[in-house]
């Protein structure tokens, strides 16, 4: 973990949120190849769940919404953690979080048994005692206006599928769509988290990928599976490794009151093992039943061929960006022995980083091996086309070697050298990042090379 983290600060993919303050506690920036990565995984998001499907529609709503919003979708009540503090060592845990730890892993020194609940679990720092649980409400709090009391208090949304709930009627007036459809949303939520940590992980600002599939409810679970599969296949057709993710179910206990059914996607991170990538839920009709309550507004359906009248199941799926560039950042790191040819370092380990094509920062580096003027000037050139299309970078600057190197590290699939032949045949040679392999493209071709390899 501490490589990738070194890695992504050297290179920009991730900083620490006003790093010259000192950091903000959880807050994190991403730098010029991290927004292109982070960019590219919501891209890809977006194409699988909504451009090339007919039955989910897109949304951008607000993050500040009506107050009653967060009552009626039960937060200001109860979207709470279990805080408990250790005695000893004042160090703070999320008692769900211990209890799932230890539940999967008895600790045989410390408990003898998968503990019944909190009451058995020691501080896992210090073996401490541990406080009480006490609840605390993630909601992060404003206020709206020029006073600041009770009534200008309100929320930054604690998740991205209320802005969903609330147009659910809005956009079946405007869009056309029938049951079974899908409204898709991507943007940041804000969480007061107690337990921040692990990176970007768990961070107080992030960004979701939700969607929320309505359907009849004798559909519900046919859809269900159906999303569930989705979302696994959509991982692993970006280069997810088969032991690096997982399916876990919710237990009984952990599953909202509301809930038919939630499984989680998980992946086997370096700080703890596995850990919660994605979910997918089957919220029955509870959020449009509460949103209805709350605000008045019928939002049954009537189907328009039956005239079956009801208030929909919701499948929903939900996926958070950050976690996700991070666990493609960790399923794609890789330390091997020298391969770039970098002279200066070759007693070194050499990192490359296999990201899919489509989440690469950068897709091509176009790389003169000479700062030869003419050699130069047709480099820029082919940079200056590829560019309009994708993301290119041009690089004259060190041995051909710690040039790959470089690309290598970060991921770029594909490095052209302009070298002293390219003035007599209009050729230049094409690195593959996986494969090593380097062909012999000719100038003109380029951009037809490309799309072949970028886009198919
Ligand atoms: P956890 O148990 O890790 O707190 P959660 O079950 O509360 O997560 P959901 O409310 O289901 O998470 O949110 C859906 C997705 O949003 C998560 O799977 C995760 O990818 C992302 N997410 C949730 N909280 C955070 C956070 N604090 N930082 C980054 N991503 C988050």
């Amino acid at each position: 973990m501490d490589k990738l983290i070194s890695l992504a600060k050297r290179r920009g993919f991730v900083f620490q949120s006003s790093e010259i303050y000192g950091g903000f506690g959880s807050c994190y920036d991403y730098g010029s190849l991290g927004v292109e990565l982070i960019n590219n995984v919501k891209k890809a998001w977006w194409k699988a769940m909504v451009q090339k499907r007919d039955d989910v529609v897109g949304l951008d709503s607000a993050i500040i919404m009506h107050p009653r919003v967060w009552e009626a979708s039960g937060h200001v009540e109860s979207f709470s953690d279990p805080l408990v503090d250790c005695k000893q060592c004042k160090k703070r845990f999320r008692a769900d979080h211990l209890l799932e730890a230890a539940s999967m892993k008895p600790d045989l020194e410390a408990h003898k048994e998968p503990p019944k609940s909190i009451k058995d679990i020691v501080c896992p720092e210090c073996g401490g005692e541990l406080t009480e649980p006490r609840n605390f409400n993630l909601l992060m709090k404003t206020f709206i206006g020029a006073v600041e009391d009770e009534t200008s208090q309100a929320y930054l949304r604690g998740e991205t599928c209320q802005g969903i709930y609330v147009n659910f009627k809005n956009i079946l007036d405007s869009s056309r769509q029938k049951l079974p459809f899908g409204i898709a949303q991507i943007g940041k939520a804000f969480r007061n988290e107690i337990t921040p940590g692990n990176y970007i992980f768990r961070t107080r600002e992030f960004e979701q990928m939700e969607m929320q599939f309505f359907v009849n409810p004798k559909e519900a679970d046919k859809w269900y599976d159906y999303w569930r599969e989705q979302r696994m296949q959509w991982y692993k057709d970006l280069g997810m490794k088969d032991e690096f993710i997982r399916w876990r179910q919710h237990s009984k206990e952990e599953l909202a009151h509301y809930a038919k059914a939630a499984w989680d996607i998980e992946f086997d991170s370096p700080f703890g093992g596995w850990k919660e990538l994605a979910g997918v839920h089957n919220r029955g009709n509870w959020d449009l039943s509460r949103h209805g309550e709350y605000s008045g507004v019928d939002l049954s359906y009537t189907d328009p061929t039956t005239q079956e009248k009801y208030i929909p199941y919701i499948v929903e799926t939900s996926d958070g960006a950050g976690r996700a560039m991070l666990a493609f950042l960790l399923n794609g790191y890789e330390e091997v022995e020298t391969r770039s040819g970098d002279e200066e370092a070759k007693h070194e380990k050499e990192v490359v980083l296999h990201l899919h094509k489509s989440l690469a920062p950068i897709k091509v580096a176009v790389l003169p091996l000479s700062k030869k003027e003419e050699l130069q000037k047709v480099a820029h050139e082919i940079k200056d086309s590829l560019a309009e299309k994708w993301m290119t970078q041009y690089d004259e600057t060190g041995s051909i070697g710690k040039r790959y190197r470089r690309q290598d590290e970060i991921g770029t699939p594909y490095c052209v050298t302009v070298d002293f032949e390219t003035a007599n045949d209009k050729k230049v040679t094409v690195r593959d990042i996986e494969t090593m392999e380097q062909e012999r493209i000719a100038i003109g071709d380029l951009g037809e090379y490309f799309r072949e390899k970028l886009e198919k």
